[in-house]
């Protein structure tokens, strides 16, 4: 009786597949959901089962399953070892005697869903046997192609309606590529193709046609979705490089493509790549710096000139680097904006602020910080959840004492999910700003609907408007339909007494800017306060308290 044997290993972080070889994942298809918990024979019996088609009879005691079929048996061995606390690495093997030996071997070269090869064939398969003449200099271009934005689609037709529209993307593909193209499914939504061609117009051509066929609406469960792809390309003489190499290559130009805005081609530029080697290097280093707490907020005084009264501070991240020194945003929040780190950053952020403002109240401080919320961040969906977590931690800190401030192009962005985010910060006593207000060309109808608790005017505006009329015509603009819809603004960028008083000659009282005060380290704060609030540089008008 024949025997077959597939090895896999699979690593799990947080519920989530994060490594696999690509056997063992064309194999099984797991249920989502936090694997980590479940005995990983309980997910692999049921899987390995209904791919062999035998049903899952036997001991399954968590590490070692039996499966008996009729005619034949499977049997899996599996082996977890936790790596950290959120990681598994398990390892399996599964044996098969008798007839389902040829399938499980099929199925280890082929994904069970579209039935592609899960991998592209190596140079030599590729390579014609005996290439004419002229063919000598033909090319080899493999492409890496990853559907944009799948996880929505998986989640508007759920995933039997993602399995149809992968399946009909594997379809499609192999009709669009000459015969004698190889294509495969490389991953969840990601597909490769591998083709001799001539020159680099001719892959530009050849995808633009896929890229078309792939765009076409796909009608399922009487609803039409359509999909969008970015594509890399490795393009190089034929047999320079392994099909792996390649596929590497092409795989991280197709970030380029997703970065630059998706469904569109890139190819793979070798010092680009290394570029993103050095930013991945860099992102890294902000995880462990996030870690090791090398960061830290410094804290900007925002206060009202006509009275002279601080109204709170706004948080601004800062990096100790140990060998580089202070750093700035600039420096690496733009680095992990399209990244999860980013969410990270600012979680850590919010917590900080709101312990430094409860430590703040305990020596007798009370004021307001406002903390800045990537676009990224205030889109995830336990956004909301954690906030409140975070507050819970400090009963004593009143309403109103956590701020955020979020960019207006966001807003533009995600119109109707940044309302709700509003509304949801509100009912946590937490106003919501709309920061950088005059960049984001927002407009007026939108404008009405956010209930933003103000609108921060751009530092830009602010810093030129005493030399450029169309500065302070901007501002006055401004100002005007701020007033006409009920909303306050504050000006930052106040770099002198004079910007300040230009301000107020407009109707504008709230300020920031380094005319106040540059960013203070959290200690400076409680003596800066009494400091100004003692002689405030344009006085204090009639009517202050
Ligand atoms: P922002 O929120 O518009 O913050 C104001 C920036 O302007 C700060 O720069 C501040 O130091 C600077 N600034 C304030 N007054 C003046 C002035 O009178 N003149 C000039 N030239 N500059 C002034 P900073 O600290 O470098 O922060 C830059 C940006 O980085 C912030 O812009 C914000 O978008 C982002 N950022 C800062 N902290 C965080 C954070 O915790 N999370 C996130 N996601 N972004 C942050
Ligand atoms: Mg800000
Ligand atoms: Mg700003």
């Amino acid at each position: 009786m024949p025997t077959r044997t597939l090895v896999g290993h699979l690593k799990i972080c947080d519920g989530q597949i994060v490594w696999a070889d690509e056997d063992a994942y064309a194999l099984l298809d797991f249920p989502s959901g936090s694997l980590d918990d479940m005995p990983f024979g309980d997910v692999l019996a049921p899987a390995a089962a209904r791919l062999m088609q035998v049903p899952a009879r036997g001991a399954v005691d968590g590490r070692s399953v039996e499966l008996h079929g009729r005619h034949e048996s499977l049997l899996v061995d599996v082996r977890g070892e936790r790596m950290e606390d959120s990681c598994v690495l398990w390892s399996f093997t599964l044996t098969a005697r008798g007839g389902r030996g040829q399938r499980l071997e099929l199925l280890s070269r082929h994904d069970a869903l579209t039935r592609l090869p899960n991998r592209l064939p190596s140079i030599e398969e590729l390579a014609p046997a005996h290439p004419p003449e002229d063919e000598v200099e033909r090319m080899l271009a493999v492409c890496y192609l990853d559907l944009d934005r799948f996880r929505d689609v998986n989640e508007a037709l759920g995933p039997a309606g993602g399995d149809a529209v992968l399946r009909e993307v594997a379809r499609r593909l192999k009709a669009a590529v000459p015969n004698d193209a190889a294509v495969a499914r490389v991953g969840g939504d990601e597909f490769a193709l591998a083709l001799g061609v001539g020159s680099q117009e001719e892959v530009e051509q050849l995808l633009e046609q896929v890229l078309a066929r792939l765009a076409h609406p796909f009608r399922l469960q009487e609803r039409s979705t359509r999909l969008r792809t970015s594509v890399g390309v490795a393009l190089m003489r034929h047999g320079e490089q392994p099909t792996e190499v390649m596929l590497q290559h092409a795989q991280q130009a197709v970030f380029f493509a997703k970065r630059a805005g998706g469904g569109q081609v890139h190819f793979f530029d070798a010092g680009q790549a290394q570029e993103q080697q050095e930013e991945a290097r860099e992102r890294q280093r902000i995880q462990v710096g996030l870690a090791l707490g090398e960061f830290m907020l410094a804290y900007q005084p925002k206060v009202d000139m006509r009275c002279g009264r601080v109204i709170g501070f706004e948080a601004l991240v800062r990096w100790q680097h140990p060998q580089r020194g202070l750093l700035q945003p600039a420096a690496f929040v733009p680095l992990i904006e399209d990244h999860e780190l980013v969410e990270r950053l600012g979680d850590w952020a919010l917590g900080e602020a709101v312990r430094q403002a409860a430590q703040w109240l305990d020596t007798g401080t009370r004021t307001s910080i406002s903390v800045n919320i990537s676009p990224r961040h205030l889109l995830r969906p336990d956004f909301i959840e954690r906030l409140g977590l975070h507050l819970a931690r400090y009963p004593q800190l009143q309403a109103g004492v956590l701020e955020l401030e979020i960019l207006e192009t966001t807003a533009i962005k995600d119109f109707a999910a940044v309302a709700d985010f509003i509304v949801a910060c509100q009912a946590l006593g937490v106003p919501v700003v709309m920061d950088d207000f005059g960049t984001g060309y927002s407009s007026l109808t939108y404008l009405r609907e956010l209930p933003v608790a103000a609108l921060k005017l751009d530092q830009s505006f602010v810093r030129g408007m005493l030399d450029d009329p169309e500065d302070e015509a901007i501002i006055r603009g401004i100002l005007v339909m701020a007033r006409g819809l009920g909303r306050k603004t504050i000006a930052e960028g106040v770099e002198s007494v004079a910007h300040g008083d230009a301000l107020m000659a407009l109707g504008c009282t709230l300020g920031q800017g380094y005319g106040i005060a540059k960013p203070l380290a959290a200690d400076r704060v409680p003596d800066w306060i009494g400091e100004f609030e003692s002689a405030p540089p344009w006085g204090r008008a009639d009517g202050c308290a």
